[in-house]
């Protein structure tokens, strides 16, 4: 998979700040001519992402990723690739997911306020824009309201376990996300695989449980890991015989991170999962 390939970025839709339109130009403009829009559970960015790869020749891979609570306490990320936004049973867990995340928006607020910040859902709801209200925007709320200097901070003293404004996630099963996905026609990728912070007895049995549900890719090269973790990705694909991804998670140009496209290649023994990916 070269590095013209990016399956994982996010929009104006969820957490990110550039329009699924400008994600796209600014993709292509970097080189990029495979790219997935994948938001938090939702799929809203799409049509309009698809008439900009349109526009810039590039192709437009449909994509989603979806928040699942992992036997009960630990949440994970599945992307979904290729998927039909339109599958009703997609729609419908994706729209429970929705519920939840209206109802823990309000709860994140309730609990910031006893701890003595309030407005905290009006704030996080101006940067969400009339989309989704994620962590993300309660964290640009807080980093513009001096509460901390930048999103690292705000997650480190406010959003994580043991902090004042942590819900506990109630997201979909491992298993219903990846069938979803798959009923949608769509290829489950289990996501930044680094980023839980597992033990590796923890991370194997995540994977066996991601492949034992139908998930079919895992995601090597992410754009917030070190050169270590992706030959230690390489290897899990290689052992679990899964096939690879690649995507720089882009959040927006005001974010950390890498741009779209700039992360790096696919270890050379990967199976890269476009393989699976039609036209
Ligand atoms: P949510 O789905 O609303 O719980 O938010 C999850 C999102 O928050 C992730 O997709 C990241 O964009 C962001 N995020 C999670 N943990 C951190 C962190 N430690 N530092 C910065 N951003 C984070
Ligand atoms: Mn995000
Ligand atoms: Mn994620
Ligand atoms: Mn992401």
């Amino acid at each position: 998979m070269s590095s013209a390939i990016d399956l994982h970025t996010h929009s104006t839709a969820s957490d990110g700040t550039l329009t699924p339109g400008a994600l796209v130009e600014l993709a292509a403009a970097r080189g990029v001519e495979v790219l997935a829009l994948t938001d938090h559970d939702l799929t809203d960015g799409l049509d309009e992402a698809q008439q900009a790869a349109l526009r810039c020749g590039i192709r437009l891979v449909p994509g989603v990723e979806i928040s699942v609570s992992w036997r009960g306490g630990q949440t994970v990320h599945v992307v979904g690739l290729g998927i039909d936004p339109t599958h009703p049973e997609l729609r419908a867990g994706l729209a429970r997911l929705r519920d939840y995340r209206d109802w823990r928006a309000g709860e994140i607020a309730r609990r910031l306020e006893k701890a003595g910040i309030p407005g905290a859902l009006e704030g996080a709801r101006r940067h969400a824009r009339g989309g989704i209200v994620g962590r993300m925007h309660f964290g640009r709320f807080l980093i513009e309201s001096g509460r901390a200097r930048d999103m690292r901070a705000v997650f480190r003293r406010f959003l994580v376990r043991n902090r004042p404004g942590y819900v506990a996630g109630d997201w979909a099963a491992l298993d219903e996300a990846v069938g979803w996905i798959r009923a949608a026609g769509g290829v489950a990728v289990l996501a930044h695989p680094f980023r839980y912070r597992l033990t590796a007895t923890r991370l194997r049995e995540l994977i066996d449980a991601f492949r034992s549900s139908g998930g079919a890719a895992i995601e090597v090269v992410s754009g917030h890991q070190q050169p270590s973790e992706t030959a230690m990705g390489a290897e899990l694909a290689e052992r679990y015989a899964l096939y690879a991804s690649r995507g720089s998670d882009y959040h927006g140009p005001s974010e950390s991170g890498p741009e779209p496209g700039q992360v790096a290649p696919l270890p050379p023994r990967c199976r890269p999962v476009t393989e699976l990916l039609n036209g």
